[in-house]
């Protein structure tokens, strides 16, 4: 069974004011009632900063995003190295908001993802369909399709990828809306027989989050869905007591 993972998304929020905020996760994480693991993923322009201030604590630090390439002319772009040299151990790719801003396509999520492992960071990998997908009864598919192609798969060598997928419904996020609590169970279920499919036994590994509108009042239930391994986080991230309560809902998941 795969640990438990509350991973936080401060988008394009956070000055380096708001480390006082990082600073009570911190705090409140020495007298914390789970062992799941936490991550905090943060603007670019904090990223080191964040990953000095939670050094020595169980707090790890991700980016939001990596260029595919280690290094190169690529101007306003960040590689998966620079992230990792500033003490990130995590990277989200494939977000709906950079999939739609940034007309970023699985392919490239993919690649991204490759770019992530190289680095010997942990590629956070998003999908989940829209409203209308949803109404359509198309959400298995478009899941298959987009986590088929943009997660790694084992080398010649058959070595195990270690990546994490967060499920996002993209009517989710941001919105206050959830899906149902058998939506999410079916829809991860769904995921992880993806995952077995292709990545062999270490699909039953890999980490799948929950992500979209997850918050300290529906944390608990939907951390107790089987195949729910934790929660990508928005919005109740930026808070650190929203952000804690909800870490210290995965005290309640069943062994
Ligand atoms: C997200 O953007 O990944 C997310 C889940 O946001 P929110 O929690 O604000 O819905």
């Amino acid at each position: 069974m795969p640990r438990t993972l509350i991973a936080g998304n401060w988008k394009m929020n956070g000055l380096k004011d708001s480390l006082t905020e990082l600073d009570h996760i911190v705090e409140g994480l020495s007298g914390a009632h789970t062992e799941a693991d936490i991550a905090l993923c943060g603007p670019a322009t904090l990223v080191a900063l964040m990953a000095e201030r939670a050094l020595g604590s169980r707090l790890l630090i991700g980016g939001q995003t990596c260029h595919h390439a280690p290094s190169g002319a690529h101007t306003g772009d960040i590689s998966a190295p620079m992230l990792k040299d500033a003490g990130a151990s995590h990277v989200i790719v494939g977000h709906s908001e950079r999939r739609e801003a940034h007309a970023e396509r699985s392919t490239y999520v993919q690649e991204q993802a490759y770019a992530a492992l190289e680095a010997a960071l942990i590629p956070i990998i998003c999908i989940g369909e829209n409203y209308n997908e949803r109404q359509r009864g198309e959400t298995d598919r478009v899941n298959e399709r987009v986590l088929r192609k943009s997660m790694p798969y084992p080398g010649a060598q058959g070595d195990k990828v270690d990546f994490v997928v967060a499920y996002e419904p993209k009517w989710a996020i941001g919105t206050g809306q959830t899906p149902t609590m058998e939506q999410i169970e079916s829809a991860h279920a769904h995921i992880r027989s993806i995952l077995i499919e292709h990545q062999g036994e270490a699909g039953v590994d890999v980490q799948i989050l929950y992500g979209g509108s997850m918050k300290p009042g529906n944390a608990a239930e939907i951390l107790n869905i089987a195949n729910v391994n934790g929660g990508l986080i928005g919005g109740a991230s930026l808070k650190a007591e929203d952000f804690l309560a909800i870490y210290e809902a995965a005290a309640s998941e069943p062994d």
